[in-house]
């Protein structure tokens, strides 16, 4: 049998080897004990009025196949989410409801790349954009983002004059380390963009995730000048409304042509999203009730936010994140990442996240989440300061 070559490239089923046969070696009762702060999967209920908008949805209709682009009044509420959130104008018709965000970067690699092209990719970085360019035979060039440039890395000095990159993505506010851009930074890329005429793959699955309702202000591609020729945006619904099992997104595309080919794309590709789920994201963004549930919710995470920093912080650990995202980066007790999370596994049966899953420059961090209830994470944060790193695991 044939198969892509790609496959090889990617990580070990479920990233981890290791830390999958730690997990083997556990008892029943033992697997029962562990606390998981690995998944990026929201805890707390998707909000009811989204939840009742889908059931009425299936009761009173009876749907054909799905429209390509989604349901005009979706549309229309994100252009009006646009419009509100971020001041800018995006018509209905520059958006296509797709179902989900992580579907839809990887579908990004096969419209706007052929293989042997370059794509750029921040690093570290959510690793969906590298395995989709691994899997389309792309020529990946990482952005090498650190502690020092904020993870907010310019492109490299030998790539500055290429003409070469199809693709840059980037993803702000950042899985994994939580920072927003700065507007002169997303501008210069944009500027970049231009120069190369490289298309540019901005991620806001976090954009609207706010612990504690007070996150720093975030940006749209097409905030700066130049972004709506080379911007395409890639919006999210699970994270902040808890809709990840529903798997709904949308990508806004301003630029004519690009929107052609996508809209060609996504026709001989799939046949839409289901009417329900797109009548749950559309209660999502309209309405007020949802609203009202959506800030509570972070309200909790905010609290569970608040006793994780603290927590990392009082082991001596630097620690970003938490502000606009459900993530703590922070330093790992151990240089090698995988290491440390194989012994915080073992020892503590916490599940974290090895920060060399996100690419070469997250080696030396880790990624805890706050998906658990605050009991769970003060638990947890007391059996990871008592942990001794020295010990070698069996
Ligand atoms: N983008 C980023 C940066 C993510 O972290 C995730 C999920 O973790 C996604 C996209 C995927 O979102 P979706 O659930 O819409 O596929």
């Amino acid at each position: 049998m044939k198969s892509n070559s790609g496959f090889q490239n990617w990580n070990q089923p479920y990233l981890f080897q290791e830390l999958e046969d730690i997990l083997k070696g556990f008892t029943e009762s033992q697997r029962r004990e562990i606390i998981p702060l690995a998944i990026g999967d929201p805890d707390l209920p998707t909000p009811v009025g989204i939840r009742d908008a889908m059931v009425r949805s299936l009761r009173d209709n009876y749907f054909g196949y799905p429209s390509i682009e989604g349901e005009l009044k979706l549309r229309e509420a994100i252009s009006e989410y646009y419009f509100q959130r971020f001041g800018v104008g995006v018509a209905p018709d520059e958006i296509f409801v797709g179902p989900g965000a992580k579907t839809d970067l990887f579908d990004l690699c096969a419209v706007f790349a052929d293989p042997g092209d370059t794509v750029m990719i921040l690093d570290p970085a959510y690793p969906v954009y590298r395995d989709a360019a691994l899997f389309r035979k792309l020529d990946i060039c990482y952005l090498r983002g650190t502690a020092a440039n904020g993870f907010q890395p310019p492109v490299p000095e030998d790539m500055q004059d290429a003409d070469s990159a199809a693709l840059i993505f980037l993803c702000y506010p950042n899985n994994p380390t939580g920072v927003t851009a700065s507007e002169g930074y997303i501008q210069e890329m944009v500027h970049y963009a231009l120069k190369t005429g490289t298309m540019i793959v901005h991620d806001i699955a976090y954009a609207d995730f706010k612990p504690g309702n007070s996150a720093p202000e975030t940006s749209s591609i097409f905030s700066f000048a130049g972004g709506d020729r080379t911007g395409i945006e890639v919006g999210s619904f699970s994270k902040p409304f808890s809709m990840t099992s529903d798997r709904i997104s949308w990508v806004a595309i301003r630029n004519p042509v690009a929107r052609k080919l996508w809209r060609r794309y996504r026709a001989n590709r799939d046949s839409g999203v289901s009417q329900h789920i797109q009548a749950g994201a559309l209660a999502a963004l309209t309405d007020p009730g949802v609203q009202t549930q959506v800030a509570e919710n972070m309200s909790v995470y905010g609290e569970r936010a608040a006793a994780l920093k603290a927590g990392i912080k009082a082991m001596n650990l630097t620690v970003s994140g938490l502000e606009n995202s459900p993530y703590a980066w922070f330093q790992s007790p151990l240089p090698d990442s995988k290491k440390a999370a194989g012994i915080i596994l073992k020892q503590g049966k916490i599940q974290v996240t090895p920060g060399i899953g996100f690419g070469p420059a997250g080696e030396g961090y880790l990624r805890a989440t706050i998906f658990q209830p605050i009991e769970k994470i003060r638990t947890a944060l007391s059996i990871l300061a008592q942990l001794d790193f020295n010990q070698p695991i069996e």
